[in-house]
């Protein structure tokens, strides 16, 4: 494989070198299990508090309020199935929005199928949730409200801080899917009243399999996994402490390097969004200009196939995705960009690249030029693009 660049970081990341090194003595020389009386299990313990204590701290939270989970998708199930079942004598209704991811919309599903109602609200053009929408939609009934930290396809972020205080306002617990955010973005629960949040692992630089779920004290929420008493009782199984360490190193690194990294990525994505639309006619950024993660752009071009561009590009060595990785594979366009308004032949023309700190400048400079061309050569055989040139003529 010649040289590879990299840009599909919203799908997963690279494992850092020093999460790696930090996880390997858990394998083979701390391999106790965390909840034995002698010294190895201890170290084991050891370690597994000290990534709780990690991530506690970069969330404001108390490590007590810190579950390990398998991951993003866990941590959302979890969240939302646990808080219907123990609130369901006050109400059955949960508010969510359009845009989140399958892990939550999915869910959601499941909830209607067992007797919840669930109103899902619309977005606007640029994928900021419609808060007069969400305001309204609230019921006697309304147990929870579920909106994203900030998307994973377009990458806008949400007016996370107001939709907590109205939450909170009226008496609903709060939970925020913060897979894509947490690591990028500085968090704090108390600030943006949090009662729930998922992270993964494996979307900041860490391994795979790994999450965790901030549960606020005093919020009622039922056990995922019935076994031992891992977890507080509430996520049984032995602990994945390889995983958790892991997880502690990534984020340790994530919050030291955040502000250095973020800058920098911000940099990188202005310039390629602006070079983009300047350069390649009839392309659309999706997704707010600036209320957006770093490290994110995505772009409609018209007359195109996303999934031709993708497949070109890789021919180049870069990896980008089009629309998000878990509907690659269907034909129907992402649920995310038909909520923010585009029509079904705009959406199916996107590509999505998401950078890392590992990105330089001359990369995207590549990456544009090979862009113009592939662009260029899709259209020329495109008849829609044909059909459009003689009638603009
Ligand atoms: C990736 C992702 C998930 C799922 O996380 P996993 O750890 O892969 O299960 C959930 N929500 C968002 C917003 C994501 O980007």
């Amino acid at each position: 494989m010649g040289k590879m660049i990299y840009l599909d970081n919203a799908a997963t990341t690279k494992t850092a070198p020093e999460v790696v090194e930090a996880m390997l003595p858990y394998f083979t020389e701390f391999y106790g299990n965390a909840s034995t009386v002698y010294e190895l299990g201890g170290a084991s313990k050891k370690a597994m508090n000290e990534a709780r204590d990690i991530i506690a701290d970069a969330l404001g939270a108390q490590s007590n309020e810190i579950y390990f989970t398998a991951g993003g998708s866990e941590s959302d199930n979890w969240a939302l199935k646990a808080t219907a079942d123990a609130y369901r004598s006050k109400g059955n209704h949960i508010i969510t929005s359009k845009i989140e991811h399958h892990a939550i919309l999915h869910t959601c599903e499941y909830l209607e199928k067992n007797g919840f109602e669930v109103t899902y609200v619309d977005v606007d053009e640029n994928g900021r949730i419609k808060l007069d929408q969400l305001k309204k939609a609230i019921r006697p009934t309304t147990i929870l409200i579920s909106v994203m930290f900030a998307n994973n396809e377009i990458g806008t972020l949400e007016p996370i801080k107001e939709i907590g205080e109205i939450a909170h306002e009226n008496g609903i617990l709060f939970h925020t899917d913060a897979v894509q955010a947490f690591g990028q973005i500085p968090i704090n629960v108390d600030e943006y009243h949090i009662d729930m949040l998922s992270a993964s692992g494996h979307k900041l630089n860490g391994p795979k399999g790994i999450g965790f779920l901030y549960i606020r004290k005093g919020v009622k929420i039922r056990s995922f996994v019935h076994g031992g008493a891992q977890e507080r009782k509430r996520r049984a199984g032995t602990e994945n402490i390889p995983g958790i360490v892991g997880l502690g190193a990534a984020v340790k690194r994530a919050v030291t390097t955040m502000q250095e990294r973020t800058s920098k990525e911000i940099e990188l994505r202005d310039y390629m969004i602006d070079r983009v639309l300047k350069e390649i006619p009839f392309t659309r950024l999706n997704g707010d200009r600036h209320l957006r993660l770093p490290n994110n752009a995505n772009f409609s071009f018209q007359f195109i196939e996303g999934e031709s561009l993708l497949i070109m590009l890789d021919m180049e060595g870069i990896c980008g995705s089009s629309g998000s990785a878990c509907t690659s594979g269907s034909l129907d366009p992402s649920h995310v960009l038909l909520a923010i308004g585009l029509p079904h032949e705009i959406a199916h023309g996107s590509l999505r690249l998401t950078l890392s700190e590992e990105i330089t400048k001359e990369d995207i400079d590549f990456v544009i030029e090979t862009l113009k061309k592939i662009v260029e050569r899709l259209r020329s055989m495109s008849p829609l693009y044909e059909d459009f040139m003689k009638k603009s003529r």
